[in-house]
């Protein structure tokens, strides 16, 4: 039993898995179709470079603690990337295979076949101890890789999560047909099992601000991901039935008991991952109708198509494009919009739920808080890229408080890669 309890009767717990476990049969015969490619595209198109063909290879031949500990020496959240990842976009896009127009090599299953049969707690073994803390703000992602690459380099690190359970929106907003929070705390468990360790239900600021976690470590890393959802700003929007995006996945993902039993028809408001993760996960509920509103056109939109797509294919799915929401109107009557043909005419979508998912705030006024700390124009941290650290020298940062909103396996590399960098930085100290 995890030491994070989640309620059993959670709605996303009745969700299938989109993309169930291969068999051993479907594993080895994928693996056997891989051409272990030289130079690998895939392997370049992977933002932590997992030894693909290599970790294929071992499970080719049944050694799947190898090719679980091939993944994990690249990448040590392999198992949520595995299921997370936008492979589509990513290392599967670039597949040989792809480019004889046959179907590519599914590394985001092999990876996951690997992680489920060949991880083990024992398997990577932590430096001896340095000495040294670091300091880790949020237990998204990007803390968690950081804080798991410190911990086998010999630091101690300490996690401060303001949230009941780790793992960011690993934990509370990814699909629950890609990965649910049990699947999250069963990572979370092995990076804490490397010596990490995490301090649920403590946000960072007020008393226990930057003066206080730099007296107390050696180094800090800023992983705070972004902030609540961003409003439309439009008369209405106090409605009961108006809610952000990622405070409705939350609920989904994490409350006792959450139904939608009285939505008849449901409104999403944007054109992101989000906004169709939404849309997809109101149909799996059985909302008997869904209307993704989108102000520009569904070239435009930022969603990918491979995601949008099947979703379109349920006839109760209804994509408008070029309409901006100027009002929310009662429950029977829905959304106001105005319609995007340049005439002024206003039209209403009824709906008795609408899902705002235009985006999160930035927490840059939180950060400048940490002496050095900058931010861009856009709310984002600013760091050097190679080693993620700010203008302050012992504060790192990474992930979604960095590039504005991107993948779990980009914070992940950001985490790994300023985990290198800090201890860097605490050798030189020692040195010194
Ligand atoms: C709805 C949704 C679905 C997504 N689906 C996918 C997907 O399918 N695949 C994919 O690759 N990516 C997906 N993403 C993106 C991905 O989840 C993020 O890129 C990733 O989680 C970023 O990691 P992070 O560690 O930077 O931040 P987060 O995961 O946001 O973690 C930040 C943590 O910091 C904590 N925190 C913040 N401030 C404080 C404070 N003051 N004190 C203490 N703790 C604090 C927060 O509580 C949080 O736990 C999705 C994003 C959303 C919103
Ligand atoms: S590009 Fe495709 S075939 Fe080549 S190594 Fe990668 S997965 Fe295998």
């Amino acid at each position: 039993m995890s030491r994070y309890p989640v309620p059993q009767d959670r709605s996303e717990a009745a969700f299938a898995e989109r993309y169930p476990l291969l068999s051993s049969a479907e594993a080895r015969a994928e693996a056997a179709r891989c051409l272990y490619c030289f130079d690998a595209p895939c392997v370049q198109r992977c933002p932590t470079e997992i030894d693909i063909p290599s970790f294929i290879r071992s499970i080719g031949t049944d050694n799947l603690r190898g090719a679980a500990r091939t993944i994990l020496d690249a990448n040590l959240l392999g198992d949520s990337c595995a299921r997370v990842c936008p492979v589509e976009v990513l290392c599967q896009s670039t597949c040989v295979y792809v480019h004889q127009g046959r179907p590519a090599i599914p590394i985001g299953r092999l990876q996951r076949y690997a992680m489920a049969h060949g991880m083990a707690p024992d398997m990577l073994q932590p430096a001896s101890p340095s000495g040294r803390s670091v300091g880790l703000v949020g237990a998204g992602p990007a803390s968690l890789a950081c804080a798991g690459a410190l911990a086998l380099r010999g630091h101690a690190p300490v996690i401060y999560e303001r949230d009941t359970w780790p793992g960011g929106l690993n934990a509370t907003g990814i699909a629950p047909y890609k990965f649910q929070i049990t699947d999250n705390l069963r990572e979370v468990a092995f990076i804490e099992s490397l010596g990490v360790e995490i301090r649920t239900g403590v946000e960072i600021g007020g008393d226990l601000g930057p003066d206080r976690l730099l007296a107390q470590h050696d180094a800090l890393f800023l992983g705070i991901g972004l902030g609540p959802d961003r409003r439309l700003g439009v008369p209405g929007e106090d409605r009961p039935q108006v809610v952000g995006a990622t405070h409705w996945i939350r609920r989904l993902k994490t409350d006792p008991g959450f139904r939608v039993d009285g939505v008849r028809r449901a409104v999403v408001v944007g054109g992101g991952n989000t906004a169709v993760d939404t849309a997809r996960e109101l149909l799996v509920l059985g909302v008997p109708s869904v209307q993704l509103v989108y102000r520009r056109g569904r070239p435009d939109m930022s969603g990918y198509d491979h995601e949008l797509g099947p979703a379109l294919a349920d006839h109760r799915l209804q994509l408008i494009e070029h309409v901006n929401v100027v009002e929310v109107l009662d429950a029977r009557r829905g959304v106001e919009v105005l319609l995007g043909d340049h005439s002024g005419t206003l039209a209403s979508v009824p709906a008795d739920l609408v899902v705002v998912a235009i985006g999160q705030a930035r927490l840059d006024r939180w950060a400048r808080a940490f002496p050095g700390v900058t931010c861009d124009d856009r709310g984002r941290i600013e760091v050097d890229p190679h080693t993620m650290a700010t203008g302050n020298p012992r504060v790192f940062a990474g992930g979604d408080a960095v590039n504005g909103g991107k993948e779990v396996v980009h914070a992940v590399r950001d985490g790994q890669r300023a985990a290198r960098a800090i201890d860097a930085l605490l050798q030189e100290v020692a040195g010194a």
